[in-house]
């Protein structure tokens, strides 16, 4: 974090210990990998010893830029521009990694935009956009991912599962969101998904699982954390009383997508500084 964020919104020291490789010979796709939350776990996946694929659907530049960043760290990276909403634009990307990398061991579904509108203006394609990419997008890469681990199986020397797939899904998966219906109702959608698809491909040595962000500071949110003001009304709903950061998140992945965690299989991780605390009880009630 630089110095003037720090003066800013004081209280944000990030763990300064060397990362463990844990990741090594690991294969990583990540989708919306050129920006915000996507970005930071690219790079954490690359930090701790994974190759990545550095999915992007526009901004070729700063994919690029995130494959700069993981080759400092040894690790291989490519770029891959794909729209996830898109089935065979998926297809093709799968079949370039693994022509590519050989195979993938983790996918991260984070790719995600939100398009709002008090719900009786909400147009369908507002509607339809959100929940292409958040759900639909989420379940075609789930599926190509499914198909690969199935096929390979587990390879002991990499990992103990033959597969990870994290989710990128939201507080919104439990909390309602006015003015978001679409956002939310995908989120939720994401939820009982990634449930669904942990319990049919568990037996495979497949984990499936789910990161539930609160708020975290990136360009989707923006007006939620530029201003004092507006941060402050924030931290009404934080009992951390902090912003969340993309790096919070990169580190939650890293361990989801290791062996560390290899007994966790359909769970949600939380990671919102306790958004899901219903803080209002903290004075009321
Ligand atoms: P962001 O706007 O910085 O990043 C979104 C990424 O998704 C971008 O790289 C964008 O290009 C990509 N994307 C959008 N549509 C795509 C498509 N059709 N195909 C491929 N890529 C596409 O926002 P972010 O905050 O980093 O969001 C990342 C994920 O985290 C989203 O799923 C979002 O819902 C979730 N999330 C974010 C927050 C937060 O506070 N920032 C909180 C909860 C959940």
């Amino acid at each position: 974090m630089s110095d003037s964020k720090q003066e800013q919104y004081p209280g944000v020291v990030m763990p300064k210990c060397e990362p463990l490789k844990i990741l090594k010979n690991q294969k990583a796709l990540v989708t919306g990998a050129n920006s915000g939350i996507g970005k930071a776990v690219a790079i954490a996946l690359g930090e701790a010893g994974a190759d990545v694929v550095v999915n992007y659907r526009s901004g070729e530049d700063s994919a690029q830029e995130v494959v700069d960043k993981i080759k400092q760290f040894g690790s291989k990276a490519i770029a891959h521009q794909a729209d996830v909403s898109q089935e065979d634009q998926v297809g093709t990307m799968f079949k370039q990694m693994i022509q590519e990398f050989g195979t993938i061991d983790i996918l991260v579904n984070n790719a995600g935009l939100q398009q709002d509108a008090p719900f009786d203006q909400m147009t369908l394609q507002q509607w339809n956009t959100v929940i292409n990419v958040n759900l639909t997008g989420q379940f075609l890469c789930a599926r190509e991912a499914v198909r690969e681990f199935k096929r390979r199986g587990v390879v002991s020397e990499v990992s103990n599962a033959a597969g990870k797939i994290i989710c990128m899904s939201s507080v919104h998966e439990v909390i309602p969101w006015a003015g978001h219906v679409n956002y939310a109702a995908s989120k939720g959608g994401v939820m009982l998904m990634m449930k669904s698809i942990a319990q049919e491909v568990g037996p495979y040595r497949i984990r499936v699982n789910s990161i539930a962000p609160g708020a975290i500071r990136t360009p989707i949110n923006t007006e939620a954390w530029s201003t004092p003001e507006a941060y402050d009304s924030l931290m009404q709903l934080v009992p951390y009383k902090r912003i969340g950061e993309p790096e919070d998140i990169g580190r939650a992945a890293v361990w989801l997508a290791s062996d560390l965690s290899d007994y966790v299989n359909g769970t949600s991780l939380f990671v919102d500084g306790g958004m899901t605390l219903y803080p209002g009880f903290a004075t009321g009630g």
